[in-house]
């Protein structure tokens, strides 16, 4: 096995480096997986920057050439979203899915006509989608939902209620899971539909996450008529739809990867700059190997997440190893972030800013980073998965 780059993958990492330095603002500074979204100002440099990595063909580089990609393999496609986390590059779509699932869902089940009408948005940067299926009572046994839509004429009536949606309140569209059938098995009677979040009767109320930002959403739908040709696929075969953009949407191991690569690194800085006790922080044992231990984890979550670009690059199609990468990435966050605040002291509890040490990425990465291992399936759902597909037990 060449566990090198290719050239042109050396290039794209070169690449993307320079437009990061280039193209972001001086006091720009991110450390949380959604934190692009949580602020007006954030919110604004992020739609600027989506348009300029659409304007390069990068924004929806795995997308099939016809549909406005570039063909991309999924290393590079990989190796993308992992240097823009590094960097701290917002807009490629991180936590929201229109590029990463959605689009590459209505892509393989979508008519001609929805394809035509939704793929450029995403493909220009400029329309943001979000994505509705948890609700109060169905999280992890999704399943489970209620959501209803009944069709009457030409149209579906939908009443109901979402919980958690990711930035709806800054997104346009909604990929919404919707039970269509109430009598049939619980799988079998979802629906998949396109929804418009202006149309009367839909209300987004956003809720605050642990960092005190707007994130999430609560989405009523009171009554809200969705023309009949915004179903995807058949009425009931919704879970397939799903199944697949959850398969997408698990990959995000590469961005926890970014970020925590960058931390480590920033880390390291810090330990160089500062002094404690009179004393280099450097040379503290304890830090030095916490530091050291964190590097080598780094390490062992980018080949688990090339390894799977490996295998999609063959036509392979990862299952529990995709819920491997998640959970260890994400956890590898959330442990390094705690270990940060701890290297830190005090300094360490100082939020995003320029005048805090490392941009107070560690404060924010910690905060946000709780989330992580919930959003897109929780880590007993992976380990479940794990369990029963990659172990072969029997279920629990
Ligand atoms: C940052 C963030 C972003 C999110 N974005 C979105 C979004 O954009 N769209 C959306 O629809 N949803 C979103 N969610 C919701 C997310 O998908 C759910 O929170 C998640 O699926 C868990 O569901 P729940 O919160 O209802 O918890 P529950 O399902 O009630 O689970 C509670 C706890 O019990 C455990 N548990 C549940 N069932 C089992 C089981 N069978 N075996 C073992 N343990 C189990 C869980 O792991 C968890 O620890 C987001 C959540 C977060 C935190």
């Amino acid at each position: 096995m060449d566990f090198g780059f290719t050239e042109k993958e050396k290039t794209l990492r070169r690449e993307l480096q320079e437009f990061a330095k280039a193209e972001l603002p001086p006091d720009w500074v991110i450390g949380g997986y959604a934190e692009e979204y949580c602020t007006d100002y954030k919110w604004q440099v992020t739609q600027q920057i989506s348009k300029k990595l659409a304007e390069r063909g990068w924004l929806t580089m795995a997308w099939p050439k016809e549909y406005g990609g570039l063909d991309a393999t999924h290393t590079e496609y990989l190796l993308y979203r992992e240097e823009a986390t590094y960097n701290m590059l917002p807009g490629t779509d991180m936590g929201v899915g229109g590029v990463s699932w959605i689009g590459q869902s209505l892509i393989l089940f979508g008519t001609e006509e929805q394809k035509k009408k939704h793929l450029p948005g995403i493909a220009a940067g400029e329309t943001y989608w979000c994505t509705g299926y948890s609700e109060t009572e169905a999280g992890s046994d999704l399943a489970s939902l209620k959501l209803r839509a009944v069709k009457k004429g030409d149209e579906y009536i939908i009443s109901g209620q979402k919980v958690w949606t990711s930035a709806a309140h800054r997104c346009s569209w909604c990929w919404l899971a919707v039970r269509t059938d109430p009598d049939a098995p619980k799988h079998k009677g979802i629906s998949l539909f396109l929804v418009d979040l202006k149309t009367p009767g839909v209300t987004v109320k956003p809720l605050m996450n642990l960092a005190g930002l707007a994130e999430n959403s609560e989405v009523f739908y009171d009554d809200a008529h969705v023309p009949a040709d915004c179903l995807v696929g058949e009425e009931n075969q919704g879970w397939r739809c799903i199944m697949t953009a959850l398969a997408f949407e698990r990959t995000a191991g590469a961005e926890h990867l970014g970020r925590s690569r960058r931390m480590v690194d920033d880390f390291v800085k810090y330990a160089r700059e500062t002094k404690r006790n009179g004393k280099p922080l450097s040379k503290d044992p304890l830090v030095r190997h916490k530091l050291a231990e964190f590097a080598i984890e780094c390490e062992v979550g980018r080949l688990m997440c090339y390894s799977i670009a490996w295998m999609e690059d063959r036509g392979l199609i990862p299952g529990h190893e995709s819920s491997m990468a998640k959970n260890f990435c994400s956890e590898l966050g959330q442990r390094l972030s705690n270990a940060g605040l701890g290297i830190m002291g005090l300094y360490g509890q100082l939020g995003a800013s320029l005048n805090a040490p490392i941009g107070g990425m560690a404060q924010t990465a910690y905060l946000f980073g709780v989330g992580d291992t919930l959003g897109g399936g929780t880590s007993e759902i992976n380990r479940t998965i794990i369990a029963t597909r990659g172990l072969g037990l029997p279920r629990g």
